[in-house]
């Protein structure tokens, strides 16, 4: 066989390897489809006329808060739900918070019980269920100063509200979100910094909450103008899920704002295609082009992006946003979220799907959080099978086994003055 032919029976193998994930892809509902845009504009439309209000006030983010739909009379003008559904609502409100955007909820299918977007917006009586932590983390063991987190070496986090624009039902917060919007006090948010500015080894700091997007304008001006001036903090981070939930937060004001600070960095929280919308990518073009980098922290869920096709296509639209993927959290064990747990074989078998079969690009590291705070763990399927002093043996994406000489390390020294 010639090269030439030898190549091309190698790539026709290729193609083929792509073809299940083709034939499965158009079927998986994306944000940017046409029948979901129609389905976005009928609901869009339903809400602004429920509330009496324009395309402009959608457009704003604090008509978007304002009109955050949080009782079971509003919410049914809006989308269809079954008696049992109905009821549903109405026993886990007496427990737990619930709260929608607008924009959020017009992204609802509501032809579909089981609609990613409504499964992560609206209660459902699975939340009753017993079981779960309300600390599985031990976050309360973690906290040596003002609002800080502090579990690794050279990073904290500070916790600077308990508001988000969406109260996700499979909050893995929950413990912090509470009954009542509250940012954290100046005083607390001045004793963060301090600790900050006390403790050099600290060079990366999370702004996280609740959402830190939540805050001001003016409030994020301060605080990162505070942690920037510090001369051993290298750059800041934000975690929000706003360009998810309420992608009009992002207004030319926040971009003034954010554009001083530089090297900022966002990390955000798609789980689901359907989120990946012409109006998330304007709010993520508006951050990139201010030159700052945005990742991906999505969370495997059961019944809503446990599955590789699913996963797949999510890190793909992500790419088209300039989202780097980041981080797979495994699921955690939280009071009230237990039916969004998977088996950590899920997780395992989607990243073992996504290496080789797609970009590097598109794949995040799958991460589950170790009992007790003690850290974020990566795990996945093995590669290496066995590790020798003078050899490995390594098995390729598509289950391919090699040897594979370990040959020590020289000392450059030796060689160049020999
Ligand atoms: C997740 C987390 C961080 C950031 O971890 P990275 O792996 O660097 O993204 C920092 N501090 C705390 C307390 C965290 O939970
Ligand atoms: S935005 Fe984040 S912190 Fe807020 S409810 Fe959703 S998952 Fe929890």
């Amino acid at each position: 066989m010639s090269r030439r032919e030898r190549a091309l029976q190698r790539a026709q193998e290729l193609k083929e390897a792509v073809q299940d994930y083709l034939a499965v892809k158009d079927s998986i509902p994306r944000g940017m489809a046409p029948a979901q845009r129609e389905q976005y504009a009928r609901q869009k439309a339903k809400i602004l006329a429920l509330f009496g209000g324009t395309e402009e006030d959608w457009n704003d983010y604090r008509w978007q808060l304002r009109h955050r739909v949080s009782d079971v009379e509003a919410l049914l003008k809006i989308v269809n739900l079954e008696e049992d559904e109905i009821q549903a609502v109405r026993e886990v409100e007496k427990k737990f918070r619930w709260a929608v955007s607008p924009y959020y909820l017009a992204l609802i299918d509501d032809t579909q019980r089981y609609d990613p977007i409504k499964l992560q917006a609206i209660p459902t009586k699975a939340e009753l269920c017993t079981g779960g932590q309300a600390d599985p983390m031990g976050e309360a063991y973690t906290n040596p100063a003002g609002s800080i987190t502090r579990r690794y070496p050279d990073r904290v986090i500070i916790n600077v509200t308990n508001q988000c624009a969406m109260y996700c039902r499979h909050c893995q917060r929950r413990r912090n979100i509470g009954s009542q919007d509250l940012h954290t006090e100046r005083k607390v948010l001045e004793e963060s910094i301090a600790y900050i500015r006390a403790n050099p080894e600290i060079r990366d700091v999370l702004i996280t909450g609740g959402d830190a997007l939540m805050l001001s304008d003016r409030t994020l001006d301060w605080l990162l103008g505070e942690l920037t001036a510090i001369p051993t903090v290298d750059y800041v981070r934000l975690g929000t899920r706003v360009l998810v939930t309420m992608p009009q937060r992002i207004t030319p004001e926040l971009i003034q704002v954010l554009k001083k600070y530089p090297p900022l960095f966002i990390n955000t929280q798609f789980n689901h295609p359907k989120e990946v919308t012409p109006e998330a990518k304007a709010a993520c073009d508006k951050l990139v082009n201010a030159g700052i980098p945005l990742g991906n922290q999505a969370v495997l869920l059961n019944g809503i992006n446990n599955d590789k096709y699913v996963m797949r296509l999510l890190n793909q639209e992500l790419l088209k946003l300039r989202v780097r993927p980041y981080y797979i959290f495994h699921a955690k064990d939280v009071v009230g979220t237990k039916h969004f747990n998977t088996s950590i074989d899920d997780g395992i078998e989607i990243m073992e799907y996504l290496r080789g079969y797609t970009s590097g690009m598109a794949i995040p590291t799958y991460i589950l959080n170790a009992p007790g705070g003690y850290g974020k763990t990566p795990i996945g399927p093995q590669y290496l099978i066995s590790r020798g002093k003078r050899s490995i043996k390594i098995r390729t994406w598509e289950g391919r086994v090699f040897d594979y000489p370990n040959e020590p390390t020289v000392d450059l020294k030796d060689i160049l003055k020999a």
